[in-house]
């Protein structure tokens, strides 16, 4: 393990007006320019708000450098074993998990790498081997790196998966001097080269590998819906602004319709008056009797706090509390559980009492994203509880 070059401070991803207006913890829109505030999960102790792609800098903020050290004594071969480090340069104490690595050349599949450890401390830098094969022949050889990290907040996870591309360029008469191996990350700039020599050659090494070489990370959006680490499948996925639009209530007991915008992104559904009409909850569910007055009796039998709903991993999950438990599509879950809702869902808060209370669930998609997400109760209750 070495420290990682001192913390940088996270990319902006927002307008600066939006981190003004959000410094006030109930703030929900931009006082300045109207755009929804969008808070990390860690909001807080990070502070941060997410980017458009759902991705917090102040909380995962990796670097992949190419370690020097070793390089030297890369040989080439049929493979050439790339020492690489990976930091957390997170500006604050919040830990990155490092789930898996992968390597590929050129457009070749993806071969995973062995990652003997997982957490990465902010400042912390830990050690990865990646491998390229192939490389006896003279030539340019492109390497792509796929890493997928995690950010962990209490039982919430939001993953992540991240490439950058390496050029390597095989130089040299193998039979006379051994060949050269030149690598340089995409964003290493000109001249930022390092030649690795064979065994052999008389060539010095032309710059100092006593400096690492960055390489550029990029977001691999579709990487991450392939691999499962977000969306629903490779072609759908929900957007932490997606707007929720909560028919069949009473307007008090939802909040406005819009994306999620409380402080910790989750919306509480229970028995509990919401947030509207001064109580702890968000969306409040009492079950009705025939003729449309409060069932009380069974009213009970909903938790205060019955479940929860939030975006994690661009899935909309609804995550158990109530001991109750609930039922979706006729399926009962208990406390604790977490499950991401589908176009058509209907949950049902009431696991004992048939066909009681309902809420169905309706996504409008426009390629692939889901704008939308309308929750509608059924029976719809007009009356406020
Ligand atoms: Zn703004
Ligand atoms: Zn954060």
């Amino acid at each position: 393990m070495t420290a990682a070059s001192s913390s940088v401070l996270p990319r902006r991803t927002q307008a600066v007006c939006c981190y003004t207006s959000a410094m006030d913890k109930d703030a929900t829109y931009c006082g300045e320019c109207g755009k929804p505030l969008i808070r990390c999960m860690a909001a807080e102790e990070c502070g941060g708000l997410l980017d458009d792609q759902g991705l917090c800098t102040v909380c995962v903020a990796p670097q992949l450098m190419i370690a020097p050290g070793a390089l030297t004594a890369a040989k080439v071969g049929s493979a050439i074993a790339l020492p690489i480090s990976i930091a957390n340069r997170s500006a604050i104490e919040r830990p990155l998990f490092v789930t898996r690595l992968w390597s590929r050349e050129a457009a070749g599949a993806w071969r995973e790498e062995h990652l003997g450890w997982e957490r990465l401390d902010a400042g912390q830098a830990r050690p990865v081997t990646v491998t390229a094969s192939q490389l006896t022949r003279a030539g340019a050889h492109n390497i792509e790196i796929l890493v997928a990290v995690s950010s962990r907040w209490r039982w919430r996870e939001e993953s992540y998966a991240f490439s950058a591309d390496l050029r390597l360029t095989v130089e040299g008469d193998e039979e006379k001097s051994g060949p050269v191996v030149t690598i340089g990350g995409e964003s290493a700039g000109h001249g930022n080269t390092i030649y690795i020599s064979g065994q052999g050659d008389k060539r010095e090494v032309l710059q100092a590998t006593t400096e690492a070489i960055e390489l550029e990370l990029v977001r691999a959006e579709r990487e991450e819906r392939r691999l499962g680490l977000r969306g629903l499948s490779e072609t759908l996925w929900i957007p932490k602004n997606t707007k929720m639009v909560w028919r069949g209530f009473p307007k008090e007991d939802t909040p406005p319709d819009g994306p999620i915008l409380t402080p910790d992104g989750i919306l509480a559904v229970g028995r509990t008056r919401s947030r509207r009409s001064g109580g702890p909850g968000d969306v409040r569910l009492l079950a009705e009797t025939p003729d449309g007055g409060i069932d009380e009796h069974a009213s009970r039998l909903i938790s205060r706090r019955h479940f929860e709903l939030y975006i994690e991993c661009n899935r909309l999950i609804l995550r158990v509390n109530g001991s109750g438990g609930v039922r979706i599509n006729g399926e009962a879950y208990g406390t604790g559980k977490e499950i991401a809702l589908r176009d058509g869902d209907r949950i049902e808060p009431l696991v004992k009492v048939d066909g009681a209370l309902a809420l169905t669930v309706r996504f409008q998609v426009e390629h692939g994203s889901v704008a939308e997400v309308t929750i509608t109760r059924v029976p719809s209750l007009k009356k406020g509880g």
